[in-house]
């Protein structure tokens, strides 16, 4: 887009020009749903997009309006959106009834492709959600080791149920967050992402920890980065301190490659929890791991252990509605380069990028791995250069700081030009993901950050 069309707008006027169904919806939201939303993730100033439709990598909002998608269903859709075969057995299995209360053939198929693909799976129990599935896997851990209190690691994110609240966004001190008990707080110790030192020391001084739960690529996908090196010796640390190691993979699983982060480093953790993929794009999750932890689940191994069983239903567990996508999205992945499609297309894009940052002067990188980007706006103008940036040299709280004013107008700036990203500018890429929209997305950030400029935002 020229300078002179930019004269006389700006990005906010321009995306309230472009979106007016959404900005009715939104209006209307407000006021039947606290904040007009249903996911934190999704409020954004002065309101996000109301989708209609989703393809491939492309998603269409309510005005018609067509974006190349890198939300990509908050990491579910590593196929893109409505793959053909996945939409065909979903509709299959609707078509034969949502809800059985009872196990059905499907559940033992999808429990079958989760034990083949995830290193770390011996048996599997499926839930409705990412939260759930930690939730389950710290309770696994309580219950096999006896011992109550958990290791996370600041800035990492795990669902929203109560061990997890504090130390995401706020409260790294550990304190509980509002509407949480502080029992519950106080029995989860937060530690820095990647300080070895710390994780020993805690580990040596501290004999009631039951476990550590990691996402092993870092934060937000590594938006805040973990070595594999640390991985290593997370994995020997606990083994030496009887503490169950969780990876959680909620988003990395099926995505960093078909077997996961685990199989992509090679490090096996004891438990595993699982979201997002799993299920094909529907709702759904699972906790899966070590035989003898999961077997604090099983009636007949509990009670020959004369232990108590951990109870757990759920109305929509391994629902088959989900059963039936989440099989034909782990075929595919399973079969075809699907992972590696996605981790080239966000490589592309990642070097597009910065080729743009480096030709306009931006001291901004666009940093990641595997099939994601992350847009550091570098707020203290720290000597960088764009494509060269190695975030482990930089404090985790810069890298997980909160979305600001200029990272939401990067992304209203990048829906003007047919792109939607996450509130920080970034995201994650799909085996949908081609040259063509790589090239078209490239193009967008370099009008975006004329824009920005243009407003003054940078
Ligand atoms: N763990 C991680 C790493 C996640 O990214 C998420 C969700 O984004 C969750 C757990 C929670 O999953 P869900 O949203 O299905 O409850």
């Amino acid at each position: 887009m020229s300078e002179t069309t930019l004269s006389n707008s700006t990005i906010l006027a321009d995306y309230k020009a472009k979106t007016p169904g959404s900005a009715a919806l939104a209006e209307e939201a407000r006021q039947l749903l606290p904040s007009g939303i249903a996911h934190d993730a999704r409020h954004l100033d002065p309101y996000a997009l109301y989708c209609a439709r989703g393809e491939g990598p492309y998603k269409w909002d309510v005005d018609g309006n067509r974006y190349v998608d890198y939300y990509g269903g908050h990491g579910a859709l590593l196929l893109g959106h409505s793959r053909p075969e996945v939409v065909a057995a979903a509709e299959q299995a609707l078509s034969e009834g949502t809800q059985y209360g009872a196990n059905h053939p499907r559940e033992v198929a999808w429990a079958k492709a989760v034990c083949r693909m995830v290193p770390s799976a011996e048996r599997v129990r499926f839930t409705s959600s990412g939260t759930e599935a930690t939730l389950m896997a710290l309770r696994l851990s309580r219950a096999f080791t006896g011992r109550s209190k958990i290791i996370r690691f600041k800035s990492m994110f795990h669902g929203w149920h109560d061990h997890m609240a504090s130390g995401v966004s706020d409260h790294f001190d550990g304190s509980p967050t509002t509407g949480v008990l502080a029992g519950i707080a106080g029995g989860v110790v937060l530690l820095p992402p990647g300080d070895a030192d710390a994780l020993k020391a805690c580990l040596d001084n501290d004999p009631d920890i039951a476990a550590i739960i990691i996402e092993p690529t870092g934060a937000s996908f590594g938006q805040v980065p973990v070595t594999p090196e640390f991985l290593s010796i997370l994995r020997a640390e606990t083994a030496r301190h009887g503490v169950v190691l969780i990876f959680d993979e909620v988003v990395t699983g099926f995505r960093v490659s078909p077997g996961g982060a685990q199989a992509a480093f090679g490090i096996t953790p004891d438990l595993t929890t699982l979201a997002k993929i799993v299920a094909g794009g529907l709702p759904g999750g699972a906790v899966c791991g070590r035989r003898d932890i999961m077997d604090g689940l099983d009636f007949a191994a509990t009670a020959a252990a004369k232990r108590e069983k951990i109870g757990h239903p759920g109305t929509f567990n391994a629902n088959p509605v989900s059963a039936a996508s989440g099989i034909a999205a782990l075929e595919i992945i399973e079969t075809t380069d699907a992972c590696d499609r996605a981790n080239k297309a966000a490589a592309d894009l990642r070097a597009g990028m910065n080729d743009v940052l480096a030709k306009k002067g931006v001291p901004w990188a666009v940093y990641g791995t595997f099939s994601s980007f992350h847009v550091f706006t570098n707020p203290e103008n720290l000597d960088l250069t764009p494509g060269n940036l190695d975030p482990l040299s930089l404090p985790w709280e810069r890298l997980s700081a909160k979305s600001g004013r200029v990272t939401g107008r990067l992304r209203l700036a990048f829906a003007l030009n047919g792109v939607d990203t996450n509130n920080k500018g970034g995201g994650l890429t799909s085996a949908a993901h081609g040259a063509a929209e790589i090239e078209h997305t490239v193009a967008a950030f370099s009008d975006a950050i004329d824009r920005l400029r243009h407003d003054g935002e940078i």
